[in-house]
């Protein structure tokens, strides 16, 4: 049987710094478990702007599609600022979770107790906090027509219109409850069906798919009082069922409660391919850092966090994806810090390689 195959696109400034250390515990899996990957690397966002004048070319849009993977690095820049909006680095990314549908958005927020200090929260509220939000990412608000700025009654009007069919809701809904049942088995749904039809339906669908998961502890609750929640008691929660708006703001609110954007990683799933993977994109959630770029201060966890979640979510290594986690955690916990995790009261930050050489020596006395 042929290794899986994983698409590396490391893109604009400090993505392909991070990539370079995902490379290196991607070499490790194959050297030290057996686990070899067919590894191809190829552009996107200004990188590919750069060579192609398009942010992603016909031929590597084909090649993610064509992959068990892709590993995404971040795109963006101040020099692409001025680029008409057609062919801004994020039209790449954007394209790429379109035409593959990645409709389930998956964001952990966990927090490393190591790093329990770095919330804005009082530590005993954060500590050991680990929660999945799921958002739908392909449709709602952001896709729904009409919208545009339109003038009616010589004024203007902006429109954007939330929309769901049953058959989004019901695919993001499973893709959530198969999350939950691998975890803790309790699923909230958030949604504002006190104000907004789609909310109603989104309530019914997914109460309608919880009969195949009565194992699954579902309740339901409107996002707003969910905002409130996930800085009340966030530890309430174990995986978190919403749309693509709200996912957008909750998932950077919960991603908060626990610290350091270098951390945070995320996977985008899409249908199951003919071998029974799902279409998939992982990638931190942090942007290129341009303030950063170049000076090996980046901190490569939240991509390395990536590829743990493509060995869980594609490649079903889920305690090889624990080994990797439990590496970082060490090696937080041994007090090696990336310069975006130093406390004020000092200390010596690491470079982005060496907190990579620092996880593989964890992943080393793992064995
Ligand atoms: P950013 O995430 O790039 O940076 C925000 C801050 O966090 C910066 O101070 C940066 O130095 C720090 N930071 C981010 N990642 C870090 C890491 N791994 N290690 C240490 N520090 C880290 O967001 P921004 O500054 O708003 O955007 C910069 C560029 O990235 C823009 O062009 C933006 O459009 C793009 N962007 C891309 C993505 C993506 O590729 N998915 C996401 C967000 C922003």
């Amino acid at each position: 049987m042929s290794n899986p195959s994983l698409l590396i696109l490391a893109g604009d400034g400090i993505g392909p710094e991070v990539m370079a250390e995902v490379q290196r515990i991607i070499d490790w899996y194959g050297d030290k478990r057996g686990l070899a990957f067919d590894v191809s690397e190829d552009l996107v966002g200004g990188a590919a702007y750069d060579v192609h004048g398009v942010p992603l070319h016909d031929d590597t849009m084909a090649k993610a599609q064509g992959v068990d993977a892709v590993l995404l690095g971040a795109v963006g820049g101040p020099k692409y600022d001025v680029l008409d909006f057609s062919v801004k680095p994020e039209r790449g990314l954007l394209r790429l979770r379109k035409e593959m549908d990645l409709f389930a958005n998956l964001r952990p927020a966990q927090c490393f107790d190591a790093l329990a200090d770095f919330s804005s929260l009082k530590k005993d509220i954060v500590a050991g906090l680990d929660i999945m939000i799921v958002r739908e990412l392909t449709s709602g608000s952001y896709f729904g027509e009409p919208r545009g700025i339109f003038i009616e009654n010589n004024e203007r009007v902006g429109i954007n219109t939330q929309r769901y069919t049953e058959s989004e809701i019901d695919r993001v809904a499973r893709a959530a409850f198969e999350l939950a049942r691998k975890r803790n088995k309790k699923l909230c749904s958030m949604e504002k069906a006190n104000v907004m039809e789609s909310g109603i339906l989104w309530r019914d669908v997914v109460t309608e798919v919880h009969a195949d998961y009565e194992d699954v502890e579902l309740s339901h609750m409107y996002a707003d009082n969910g905002a409130m929640q996930l800085v009340r008691a966030p530890k309430q929660f174990d995986v978190i069922l919403t749309d693509n708006l709200f996912g957008d703001l909750l998932s950077d609110c919960a991603a908060m409660l626990t610290g350091s954007l270098g951390m945070l990683p995320s996977a985008s799933l899409g249908a199951p391919m003919e071998n029974g993977r799902p279409k998939a994109l992982y990638e931190p959630v942090h942007g290129s850092a341009p303030d950063i770029a170049g000076q090996a201060k980046a901190n490569p966890s939240a991509c390395i966090l990536s590829f743990a979640m493509a060995l869980r979510y594609s490649f079903d290594q889920g305690a090889e994806a624990d080994r990797l986690e439990a590496a970082v955690e060490k090696v937080l916990a041994d007090g090696v810090r990336t310069a975006d995790l130093m406390q004020a009261d000092g200390g010596t930050p690491v470079s982005t390689s060496e907190m990579g050489s620092a996880i593989i020596a964890a992943l080393d006395a793992s064995l």
